[in-house]
């Protein structure tokens, strides 16, 4: 049988295994920060009406540049994000990351390199190695934070192309300064001061999910710094696949150099924009989301889980001496988390009240089994 690396593949793809966490079929499934919230009907009745009139144009291609989407999206962003931003500093893709990917065909490559601070979203180093880009592990606090101090210094041993800073970040929750984002931004120009600098890439796919303001604010009067936005967490249109950016116009004007053209289809962008039209009801679902996720932090402390502060729609929790066998604890009772193979801890997703409360329950008999 012909296996991979019997193929010519590429060297640095060799042995290694894709993206995947597990698909299962089980009754909670709480292991990929999905927002568990089917669509409001109103804004399916939209989206069948937008599609339908799309698709009386479906033999043309699409508007390459997706103009009004950018548009919307740039409306969304200074009416919520602090910052009031044009369309022409918003890009959008299928999914942020494809948005990502993107930046790195852009800004990385072969002979570059990108840094991040982990753990942290595993797509990044994915995504690196996709593209060519060597990645770099920068280090993080025991309590997950970032180390100011620690983190300049990665910077400047290595002198990245590319460094990425997730906010607030998954796995764990934690939100990031943005006096640490500017601290590492400058750290990074004065590393490469001897090129055209370093491109700072801001992940912000839980912002709304936030206690804090979101870092927009950081781009103006910096264009060597993007932020990246999702639908497919706040907005919760995960199968819609659309993510976007916002930067100095440059930036977007420099993705362009790699964007395939007609990436975005014209269901994608009508889709995308039906949800824009119902952005009061989708931020609704978010309230209810962050005080679930209030709610799993101090319950699983009341229980005797750590928990890490977390400003997402998941919360990172522990410690368990043997994650991936307290993992298989709570599948066996028909609840699915997340091991992202952080020694000693699980991620959950913040679900709906009843998910939780079965999620909870299940943690309560793992724990009473445990300590028996
Ligand atoms: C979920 C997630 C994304 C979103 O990816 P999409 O391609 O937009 O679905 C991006 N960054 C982080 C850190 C995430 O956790």
């Amino acid at each position: 049988m012909t296996g991979i690396d019997d193929l010519p593949i590429r060297d640095e793809l060799r042995g290694k295994s894709p993206y995947g966490a597990p698909q299962l079929d089980v009754p909670v499934r709480l292991n990929t920060n999905e927002n568990p919230y089917p669509l409001p009907e109103p804004l399916v009745a939209r989206i069948a009406e937008r599609v339908a009139e799309a698709a009386r144009n479906l033999n043309r291609y699409p508007d390459r540049d997706a103009v009004e989407l950018r548009t919307g999206l740039a409306r969304y962003l200074s009416r919520t994000a602090g910052l009031e931003v044009g369309a022409d500093q918003v890009w959008a893709a299928n999914g942020s990351n494809e948005v990502l990917q993107q930046l790195l065909q852009t800004f990385g490559g072969p002979g570059r390199t990108a840094i991040g601070f982990e753990p942290s979203y595993s797509m990044h180093a994915l995504i690196s190695r996709g593209t060519g880009t060597g990645w770099i592990s920068g280090p993080r606090n025991a309590d997950f934070t970032i180390d100011v101090d620690e983190a300049r210094k990665a910077i400047a041993e290595h002198r990245p192309d590319v460094v990425f800073i997730t906010s607030p970040n998954n796995p764990t929750g934690t939100a990031v300064a943005a006096e640490t984002v500017l601290a590492l931004h400058d750290a990074a120009q004065d590393a490469r001061a001897d090129t055209a600098g370093a491109l700072v890439v801001v992940d912000e796919a839980y912002g709304e999910f936030s206690h804090r303001p979101s870092l927009l604010p950081l781009i103006e009067g910096r264009p060597r710094l993007v932020l990246s936005r999702t639908m497919s967490k706040a907005f919760g249109a995960a199968g819609l696949r659309l993510g976007y950016l916002a930067a100095d116009p440059a930036v977007v004007d420099a993705v362009q150099l790699v964007r395939l053209p007609y990436h975005l289809s014209a269901v994608t962008q009508v889709t995308a924009l039906a949800a824009l039209e119902h952005t009061d009801t989708l931020l609704g679902y978010v309230e209810a989301l962050k005080a679930e996720r209030d709610r799993l932090v101090s319950e699983l402390r009341t229980i005797g889980c750590e928990v890490t502060d977390s400003d997402a729609n998941f919360v990172q929790f522990g410690r368990f001496e043997d994650a991936h066998a307290a993992w298989r604890g709570l599948l066996d009772r028909g609840v699915l988390v997340r091991d992202n193979g952080v020694p000693g801890w699980l991620r959950v997703t913040a679900g709906t009240p009843a998910e939780n409360d079965a999620f909870l329950d299940a943690v309560r008999e793992l724990m009473k089994e445990t300590s028996a």
